[in-house]
C-alpha cells in the first residue's frame, strides 16, 4: 500500500525497545488504530456506539515540544537522547519518528557547538557540569521556536557568541532561555529562569486563536490532532451564541477561549494549577476576549458551589486529567443539569467509570463517543463524549454573577479553599496489566503485581484477594517481570 500510514516497518526505531516512549511501534499504523478502537468500543460500546476513531494523515513528527538529556561517556564523547525507561541510562538518538524534525536538528547542532564553545555536560552522580538537558518548542502555525538550555550551574561562558550562532543557524528560533536547574531531581526545569534572546515566550494558532509558550506551561503536544479535538468538541457542544459555558479542568484555558470565539455567550474555566491558570488569563487578554473568566481551584468544589448557588450553566465542558473526575464533580453536574455535556478524556478506563456514574444516577444518555489519536505510536486515547439529557429539558436561564456580595456566587472563596486539594489517581491492577501488555507484550499475574507492591511497601488495599486467585503453588514473577511492574507503577506516577 503506498498510504503512508502503512509506511511504517513495525518495531522499525533502533532505540524502541529502549525508551519506553512508543508501545505501539511493534504494529502498523493501521493496526494501532484499530487497537485503540477495539479498546474504546470494549470499555465504551456499553453506552453508545463509537465512532471510527480518527488517525493522522502523517502519523510522524508530531510532538511540536521535544526534550533531550545530555551526558559525557567515559571516551569523552558528548551523548545527547533520551532516558531508558525507568532508568537514569540515556540512549542516544539523533532523530525521532514521533519528534518535530526542527527540534531534532537544533538539538543535534547544540550537542555538536558544545565542546568548541569549552562547555561540559551535567554529572548527575558529581552534580557538576553545565548542560543537562534540551528543551525545544515549536509553534506549528507560526513556526516560532523556543531553545529552552537548563544548566546545572548558572555561569554561562561566552553566552552572547553562542547564542548568536544558533540562532544564526536556525533562525525560527525566536528565544533562548536558560533555565538553571542545580537539584539532584528527576525534574527536568529549575525554578529560576534567564531570557538570553528574545521574549521569553513564543505564540503559536489553535483553532483560529492564539496562545502564548513559555517554558513551564501546558500546551497539548499534538497541534495537528488538538485541533481535530477541538472542533469536535466545539461541535458536539453546538453552540448557537449567548449560552454560559464552564470549562473545567481548563489548562491554560483553550477549549474555553475557543469556545469563547465560536460564540458563547459567557466562559467560565476552573483550573488546579496556578500557573495554567496564570496562562489562560494572558490568552484571554491576546484574543481580545472579555467574555471568559478563569478561577484556580478544585473543579470538583467549584462545581458543588456553583450548582448550589444558583442557576445553570448551558454547556459543561470536562477535560479532567488520566485519574478522571470524582463524585464531588460528577454529582454536581448531575444537580447543576446543563443542557449539553462535553467530556474530553485521555483514559477510557476513568471516561467509562464515570460514565457509569452518570448512566446510573441521571437522565444523561451518551449521544456520541469519538475517539481521536493524539499520540501515534504510544498507547494513550484520547475521546469526546457528548452527553445531553434522555427527555427534551425545559429550563429557565438566570443570569449568574461571580463575585462578591449579595446573589453572587463567592467563587474565589471556592477556590482558595481548593487550593490545598490536590486528587490522587485511582491507579487499577487491570491498568497497570493492560499497560505492561501493550507494552511489553506479555501479562501479568495480579498476585505478581501484588508482590512487587508489597516488597514496595505500598498499601494493599485495593488487592484483597490478590493471592487467593493463585491456583498453584506461589510463584515468584522474573526479574524482567518485575522491572516492567515498576515502570507501569512509575508511569502512573504510584511510586
Ligand atoms: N483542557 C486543557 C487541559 C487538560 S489536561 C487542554 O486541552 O489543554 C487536565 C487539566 O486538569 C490539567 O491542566 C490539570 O492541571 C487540571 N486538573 C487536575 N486536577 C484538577 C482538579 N481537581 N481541578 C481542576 N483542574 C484540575
Amino acid at each position: 500500500m503506498s498510504n503512508t500510514k502503512e509506511n511504517i516497518k513495525r518495531g522499525s526505531c533502533p532505540v524502541y525497545k529502549k525508551c519506553g516512549g512508543c508501545q505501539l511501534q511493534n504494529l502498523t499504523y493501521t493496526e494501532q488504530l484499530s487497537f485503540k478502537q477495539k479498546k474504546v468500543e470494549k470499555l465504551l460500546s456499553k453506552f453508545c456506539k463509537a465512532d471510527k476513531i480518527i488517525g493522522m494523515n502523517t502519523p510522524y513528527h508530531y510532538r511540536n515540544k521535544v526534550q533531550a538529556a545530555f551526558r559525557t561517556d567515559k571516551n569523552g564523547k558528548i551523548i545527547s537522547g533520551v532516558y531508558q525507561s525507568g532508568t537514569h541510562h540515556i540512549v542516544g538518538i539523533d532523530e525521532c519518528m514521533t519528534e518535530d524534525v526542527t527540534a531534532d536538528k537544533i538539538i543535534v547542532a547544540v550537542r555538536k557547538m558544545l565542546k568548541s564553545f569549552k562547555l561540559t555536560t551535567y554529572d548527575e552522580d558529581k552534580q557538576r557540569g553545565f548542560l543537562r538537558h534540551i528543551l525545544v518548542k515549536r509553534g506549528f502555525a507560526t513556526n516560532e521556536v523556543m531553545l529552552v538550555l537548563v544548566t546545572g550551574t548558572p555561569v554561562f561562558p561566552s553566552k552572547n557568541n553562542f547564542v548568536k550562532a544558533i540562532t544564526k543557524q536556525f533562525p525560527e528560533i525566536k528565544t533562548v532561555v536558560q533555565n538553571i536547574n542545580p537539584y539532584r531531581t528527576n525534574l527536568v526545569l529549575g525554578d529560576v529562569q534567564k531570557v538570553l534572546y528574545g521574549k521569553g515566550y513564543i505564540e503559536d494558532i489553535l483553532c483560529g486563536c492564539k496562545f502564548r509558550i513559555s517554558p513551564k506551561s501546558f500546551y497539548q503536544i499534538n497541534p495537528v490532532q488538538t485541533e481535530v479535538l477541538y472542533n469536535k468538541a466545539i461541535e458536539f457542544a453546538n453552540l448557537k451564541g449567548k449560552e454560559t459555558v464552564l470549562d473545567t479542568y481548563c489548562g491554560i484555558g483553550t477549549i474555553g477561549i475557543v469556545a469563547a470565539k465560536h460564540g458563547a455567550g459567557e466562559v467560565i474555566g476552573v483550573e488546579l494549577n496556578k500557573d495554567a491558570v496564570k496562562d489562560a488569563v494572558q490568552n484571554a487578554r491576546a484574543n481580545n476576549l472579555k467574555n471568559i473568566r478563569f478561577y484556580q481551584g478544585d473543579a470538583g468544589e467549584f462545581m458543588e458551589a456553583v450548582a448550589e448557588e444558583s442557576e445553570k450553566p448551558d454547556v459543561v465542558f470536562m477535560d479532567p486529567p488520566r485519574a478522571g473526575s470524582d463524585e464531588k464533580f460528577l454529582s454536581s453536574l448531575i444537580k447543576m443539569s446543563p443542557k449539553t455535556v462535553v467530556y474530553i478524556s485521555c483514559n477510557p478506563e476513568t471516561l467509562a467509570r464515570d460514565l457509569a456514574y452518570l448512566d446510573k444516577n441521571s437522565t444523561y444518555k451518551i449521544q456520541k463517543i469519538q475517539p481521536v489519536d493524539m499520540f501515534p505510536h504510544t498507547a494513550h486515547i484520547e475521546t469526546v463524549v457528548l452527553l445531553s439529557h434522555k427527555k427534551a429539558d425545559s429550563y429557565i436561564h438566570i443570569d449568574v454573577e461571580f463575585g462578591e456580595g449579595e446573589g453572587k456566587i463567592p467563587v474565589d472563596s471556592i477556590a482558595k479553599r481548593a487550593e490545598a486539594y490536590k486528587p490522587k489517581e485511582k491507579v487499577t491492577y487491570k491498568m497497570i496489566k493492560e499497560y505492561i501488555e501493550a507494552k511489553y507484550g506479555f501479562k501479568v499475574h495480579t498476585a505478581y503485581i501484588a508482590e512487587v507492591k508489597r516488597n514496595l511497601g505500598l498499601p494493599m488495599y485495593d488487592a484483597p484477594n490478590a493471592v487467593e486467585e493463585l491456583k498453584q503453588p506461589r510463584k515468584h514473577p522474573t526479574p524482567e517481570k518485575v522491572e516492567a511492574i515498576k515502570d507501569a507503577l512509575r508511569y502512573f506516577a504510584v511510586i
